[in-house]
């Protein structure tokens, strides 16, 4: 296993490779320290390129004795090339990472592949997490593939979509009438209660939050082992955006990729945006909201690495933004109609906040852009459900041309 120790983001206090996520001296959180890679950049790559196609191929830079025996596939997604949209943006090379291709269609299965194949290494029996919805049904397959009871902790008030399809796979779904950092707190106590218990977001949470550099080392891999310019990527807890960057520095590090790191911009919805307002204001310090907004995936008012994007926003040039319900409901319908994908409201999210990037000239037109679509649009029904119409009609040829000719008048 190239991972070393578990390290405190504050004060570097190491820790082995157990089921922990605070440090014991500061409260600081803890994150994966690796030995430098054994091999050369090359070695390495020819490593990948024979691995299989999925998250797996990555193994040399992930905190895992070795293959996981999970059955379920994840990763290797598609990065799409985006040409109409760029072309609606008025940019030159626009990607879209495409990440409703995974087995739940999220990007929840990778954090989740790493942080269960950690959990079995370690002997745990039962799986849990607390989730604003697409960690549920990713913990809830990935739990079944591999055979383990799991629990998922959720707001009562969540999509029905996403508590139905968890529900399916046999978890069992516990609903907290509350917000979800109301869920994350419960959780934690109930971590510390049950010693069998593998918490993919809490005591599992540095070697969870490392599957998110997946997305990153693909993005390069399928631009054919470049950097993009700029990435745009939705902010929860900052846990993605951090470690996107953190995949590309460390094959920066590795001599896979030349370059630096791109800018990275994080994409907030406004009703809740702490680590958006924070960056505005010019401080790190995120005040905690109360989340109200439709992109409830996104809806954490007290973000664990919010200090850690804003600084990242900052060093790269990029910047941390916010939308408006209304502009996540046409950045949805915007995403579906330049490239065939339906996003969910935290993809909404990230497409508004790339066409507002466009839009005030923060991106340069020849720079290539990548953006993270994170979820599916079939389990955010509702935010589309006013802006579609249906025609009915009698079943006459008549009856259809009077439709058609509606449509043209319009
Ligand atoms: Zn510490």
């Amino acid at each position: 296993m190239p991972a070393e120790a578990l390290k405190c983001k504050e004060c570097s206090t190491r820790y082995p490779l157990d089921a922990r996520y605070v440090c014991e001296r500061c409260f600081g959180p803890l994150e994966i320290a690796y030995r430098p890679p054994s091999s050369d950049g090359a070695a390495l790559k020819r490593r990948i390129q024979a691995g299989p196609h999925t998250l797996w191929r990555y193994a040399d830079f992930l905190p895992l004795e070795g293959p996981a025996r999970s059955a379920l596939p994840t990763g290797w997604t598609p990065l799409v090339r985006a040409n109409r949209l760029a072309e609606r943006l008025g940019l030159r090379e626009v990607w879209i990472k495409n990440e409703t291709a995974n087995p739940t269609h999220s990007f929840k299965d990778r954090v989740v592949s790493i942080a269960l194949a950690r959990a079995l290494e370690l002997g745990f029996d039962t799986v849990a997490c607390a989730s604003t919805g697409n960690l549920a049904g990713a913990v809830a397959a990935h739990a079944a593939a591999a055979g383990l009871p799991a629990y998922v902790f959720i707001p009562a008030d969540l999509e029905a979509e996403k508590i139905l399809s968890a529900g399916a796979y046999g978890a069992r779904i516990v609903g907290v009438r509350g917000t979800y950092d109301d869920v994350n707190r419960l959780c934690t106590e109930i971590s510390g209660e049950r010693d069998g218990w593998a918490f993919v977001n809490v005591n599992m949470r540095p070697y969870y939050a490392e599957g998110s550099k997946t997305l990153a080392f693909e993005t390069a891999e399928q631009l054919g082992w470049e950097l993009p310019d700029r990435v745009v990527a939705p902010v929860a807890s900052g846990s993605l955006f951090t470690k996107v960057a953190r995949g590309f520095q460390e094959w920066i590090d590795a001599d896979l990729l030349a370059g630096d790191l791109p800018a990275m911009h994080g994409a907030q919805a406004a009703g809740c945006s702490p680590v958006a307002q924070a960056f505005a204001a010019g401080t790190d310090v995120c005040r905690p909201v109360k989340p109200n907004t439709i992109a409830k995936s996104l809806a954490i008012g007290n973000p664990a690495d919010g200090p850690y994007a804003i600084d990242l926003a900052r060093r790269t040039g990029g910047s941390i933004e916010s939308v408006s319900d209304d502009e996540i409901r046409a950045g949805i319908r915007l995403l579906a109609e330049t490239t065939g994908i339906f996003t969910e409201t935290a993809g909404g999210v990230t497409t508004a906040v790339l066409a507002k990037l466009a839009e005030s000239g923060a991106i340069d037109p020849d720079e290539r852009v990548v953006a993270y679509i994170t979820g599916d649009g079939l389990k955010t029904l509702d935010a589309v459900r006013d802006s579609v119409e249906v025609a009915q009609i009698e079943p006459r040829f008549e009856a259809f041309e009077a439709v058609e000719a509606q449509e043209v008048a319009v």
